[in-house]
């Protein structure tokens, strides 16, 4: 086992990952930007070094300096967590190539996961359903059009290198596929330095349905059942749950074996997620995230399975030690991401906190680094906490979410503490009851 571990990444995820590597007897070292200085995954760690200033791409993402933070601190491993480098297969190899073991897949698998075209492509041959679209990518809009018309309006343009929702544009009809096309284009250029789109059938009323996966270096292989991401805003998650209130036992044995068998064909290794669309009755593949999600908590309540200390065994050559079998799914569990952001604009709201109270009890989680006085810099995601309560079903989890929302004090900040309030007391989330559009379409009632 390591014996000490290097943790590329801020925020509550780098006090998550220390976590584990502290109940494991490994010990840890932080790494921050200079507007990190009194963070508490600094504050925390065994051992803290300053990788640069506070724009991400000087410290987080500045690879010589965290590699040059592993070897003055001599840790043997580095856990990427999620964002910044977790999906960098440079950044991977390079730590290989240090002698140091990175803390997820392969290089190779990420390289390849990581480039849509070629992950669909892969998913397809691994006998996983995909969305139907264009054969690979599409370059000119004269081809898109050709597409377009074959699949069917409305159509979605998507980034080949795309992530974080961005450099995704949808047509409803003929009339505006050009400003969409060009728009997904530039878009994805400019966020992502490559231009390349692909084309999909838009689905109109699909649930987000993603099945977590486990695989050692040995070929075994277990899934660990899927989460529901439905709530979103802009393509992006808001609230998780797991499981979900869609999907009936035959449907999560099916869409978990089938993503369980592709990972064990592709010989990926690690913790890994496979995203669908779930629309009457089917599945749809979109993306395999080759890293820890920020929502992986849910799933955890649900299996008692430690996912960080899992990767962190697999990386270190141990076998998973039970088999499907053994995995049992207990209760439902909900997350809420809690951002300092306003609930109505969602305008992000940085600042110091004031008064500060975790709500506790029985199957309450906080996955935060806030305290009273901390200053939440404005150069970061605002994610500021996770909420994750678990119930022994689905209407204790949501009591208990209500629970511990009203519990949950945040001075100081605008949070979106009140937007979750609402959420869980809303007929239809009570009910299971939403698909991707159904946010969107809630805040648009409220502007109303
Ligand atoms: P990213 O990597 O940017 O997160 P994804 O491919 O995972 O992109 O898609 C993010 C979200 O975008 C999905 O959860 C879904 O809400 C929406 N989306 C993606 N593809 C489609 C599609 N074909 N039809 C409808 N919505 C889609």
């Amino acid at each position: 086992m390591f014996d000490k571990v290097l943790i590329a990444n801020r925020g509550e995820i780098a006090l998550r990952i220390q976590r584990a590597c502290r109940e494991m007897g490994i010990k840890t070292v932080a790494v921050h930007s200079t507007a990190d200085e009194s963070a508490m995954h600094v504050r925390l760690a065994d051992e803290a070094v300053c990788i640069g200033p506070p724009a991400a791409k000087d410290s987080y993402l500045n690879i010589a300096a965290i590699l040059t933070a592993a070897k003055i601190s001599g840790a043997d491993a580095i856990h990427p967590g999620y964002g910044f480098l977790s999906e960098n297969a440079k950044f991977a190899h390079m730590v290989e190539e240090h002698g140091l073991v990175f803390i997820g897949p392969s290089h190779e698998h990420i390289t390849l996961m990581g480039d849509k075209i070629a992950a669909k492509e892969a998913a397809m041959k691994a006998g996983i359903p995909v969305v139907p679209g264009s054969d690979g990518g599409v370059a000119t809009y004269e081809d898109a059009k050709v597409v377009a018309k074959k699949i069917g309006y409305p159509v979605i343009i998507k980034a080949t290198a795309g992530g974080g929702g961005r450099g995704m544009k949808m047509a409803p009809d003929e009339a505006s596929l050009e400003t969409a096309f060009r728009t997904a284009r530039a878009e994805a250029e400019s966020a992502f330095g490559n231009g390349d789109v692909y084309i999909e059938k838009f689905l109109t009323k699909p649930r987000h349905i993603e099945i977590q996966v486990l695989a050692d270096s040995f070929g075994n292989v277990v899934h660990l059942g899927e989460r529901d991401c439905s709530l979103q805003r802009r393509h992006q998650k808001v609230l998780e749950e797991a499981p979900s209130p869609a999907l009936n036992a035959e449907q999560r044995t099916k869409i978990g074996t089938i993503a369980a068998d592709a990972i064990r064909k592709i010989g990926y290794r690690s913790a890994g997620t496979i995203e669908f669309l779930f629309e009457d009755g089917e599945f749809y593949f979109i993306e395999m995230n080759t890293r820890l999600q920020v929502e992986h908590p849910v799933t955890e309540m649900i299996t008692r399975i430690d996912l960080v200390r899992e990767m962190i065994r697999i990386a270190a050559g141990a076998p998973l030690g039970y088999t499907q079998d053994d995995v049992k799914f207990i209760g439902h569990a909900i997350e809420c991401r809690i951002n300092a952001e306003d609930p109505v604009t969602f305008m992000p709201c940085p600042g110091q906190v004031g008064l500060y109270h975790t709500p506790g009890g029985l199957g309450v989680r906080v996955d935060s680094g806030l305290y009273s006085g901390y200053k939440v810099p404005s150069n970061y995601d605002s994610m500021i906490a996770k909420l994750i309560v678990h119930g022994t079903n689905r209407n204790e989890c949501l009591m208990r979410l209500r629970r511990a929302l009203d519990e949950y004090v945040i001075d100081g900040l605008k949070t979106t503490i009140p937007l979750h309030q609402r959420l869980v007391s809303n007929a239809d989330i009570v009910n299971g009851d939403y698909d991707i559009h159904w946010l969107e379409h809630f805040m648009k009632e409220d502007e109303a």
